[in-house]
C-alpha cells in the first residue's frame, strides 16, 4: 500500500514536471512573438501593404490612426518608443510627412535620422509628379499609390527593405510580395477596363484635395480640386469660387468626397452648383477594419466602383 502511494507521487510529480515543461514552451511561443519583426509605418495605406509582404514574421505599429490625414500628425509617446525599438520604418516621402516637418523631427528624437538608419522610402523609383499651385511647383505630389502600378512599385520597396533587416526569411518575403503583386496587377487591369466606359469628355473628378493626379495620369481623368494639397485643408473663397465656375462650364454631373477630409467645403461646392455628391473616396486613409476600404486592394476597388457609378449614372 506504501508503496503505491509512492508510485503514485513519483507519478503526480512526473506529471507536475511535464506540465512545467509544457508552460516553458508555451514561454517560448511568447518569446517567438518578440522576435517577429519590429516595424513601424506612417499611415494605415504604407501599414496594409507592408503587412501583405511581411506576412506573420511582422509586427506593426502604424503612426497616424486610420481616418486621419497624415500629412501632419504629432506622435504620442507610445509612437517614440515604437520607433526607437523599431527594426524598420517605412514611409511614404515625396513630401507626405513633411506638415510641420513631423516625420523627420520623430526620426531624429527616436535616433533614427542617420544614412544607415533601417528607414525604407515606399516611393523609391515611383516617378514623382508636382504641384502646380503658383508657389508650390517645385513640390512633388505625395499621392502615388493611388494608381495600381505605384502600389507594386510600393509592395516591391516593402519585400527589399524587409529582406535587408530580415535576410534570413528572405524566401517568405518573396513570395508573399509575388502573390501580393499579381493580385494588384489584376485590379490595376480591371480598373484600366472599367474607366474605359467612362466617355472621355466625362472622366472628371472632381475631389476636395487634389490627390489623384497619378490616379489621373494612370487611367486618363482630369483631375478637378478645390484645393491643391491638404496642408491647406479648407477651402478659400477665391478656391471656392474656381472650382464652382469650372463645375458649371464643364457641364460636371458628379463630386465626390475624401474619407479623411472635412465635408464642409464639398458640400457648400455640392449646394452652389447643385451638381450631387456621388459618393466617398478613399485617397489617404484606409477605412476601419471590417468595413469596406479596410485594405489597400478593397480601397481601390471601393474607388473604381464609386468613381465608375458616380459618372455613368
Ligand atoms: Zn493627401
Amino acid at each position: 500500500m506504501l508503496k503505491k502511494n509512492w508510485i503514485l507521487s513519483v507519478l503526480v510529480f512526473s506529471t507536475l514536471l511535464f506540465l512545467a515543461a509544457c508552460g516553458d514552451n508555451e514561454a517560448s511561443g511568447t518569446k517567438d512573438e518578440d522576435e517577429k519583426v519590429q516595424v513601424v509605418t506612417t499611415y494605415s495605406i504604407i501599414y496594409d501593404i507592408v503587412k501583405n509582404v511581411g506576412g506573420d514574421k511582422v509586427d506593426i505599429h502604424s503612426l497616424a490612426p486610420i481616418g486621419s490625414n497624415p500629412h501632419e500628425y504629432d506622435p504620442l509617446p507610445e509612437d517614440v518608443k515604437k520607433t526607437t525599438d523599431a527594426d524598420a520604418v517605412f514611409y511614404n516621402g515625396l513630401n507626405l510627412e513633411a506638415g510641420n516637418s513631423w516625420f523627420n523631427k520623430l526620426m531624429e528624437t527616436t535616433g533614427k535620422a542617420g544614412d544607415d538608419a533601417p528607414v525604407f522610402l515606399m516611393s523609391e523609383n515611383v516617378e514623382a509628379m508636382y504641384l502646380t499651385t503658383e508657389g508650390k511647383e517645385g513640390e512633388e505630389d505625395p499621392h502615388a499609390w493611388l494608381d495600381i502600378q505605384n502600389g507594386i512599385q510600393y509592395a516591391e520597396n516593402a519585400r527589399d527593405g524587409l529582406i535587408k533587416v530580415d535576410p534570413e526569411n528572405k524566401e517568405v518575403y518573396e513570395r508573399n510580395a509575388e502573390e501580393y503583386i499579381a493580385e494588384l496587377q489584376d485590379l490595376h487591369d480591371e480598373a484600366v477596363a472599367q474607366f474605359e466606359e467612362i466617355p472621355e469628355e466625362e472622366r472628371v473628378l472632381v475631389t476636395s484635395e487634389g490627390a489623384f493626379k497619378y490616379f489621373s495620369e494612370a487611367y486618363n481623368f482630369q483631375a478637378e480640386y478645390i484645393w491643391e494639397i491638404n496642408q491647406e485643408n479648407q477651402g478659400t473663397p477665391d478656391q471656392i469660387t474656381r472650382i464652382v465656375d469650372l463645375i458649371n462650364e464643364r457641364q460636371i454631373t458628379g463630386l465626390f468626397l475624401e474619407t479623411s477630409i472635412d465635408a464642409r467645403s464639398m458640400e457648400a461646392v455640392s449646394s452652389e452648383t447643385d451638381v450631387p455628391i456621388r459618393g466617398k473616396v478613399f485617397t489617404d486613409s484606409l477605412a476601419e477594419p471590417g468595413e469596406d476600404g479596410d485594405s489597400y486592394i478593397s480601397m481601390m476597388e471601393w474607388n473604381i466602383k464609386t468613381i465608375k457609378e458616380g459618372l455613368t449614372q
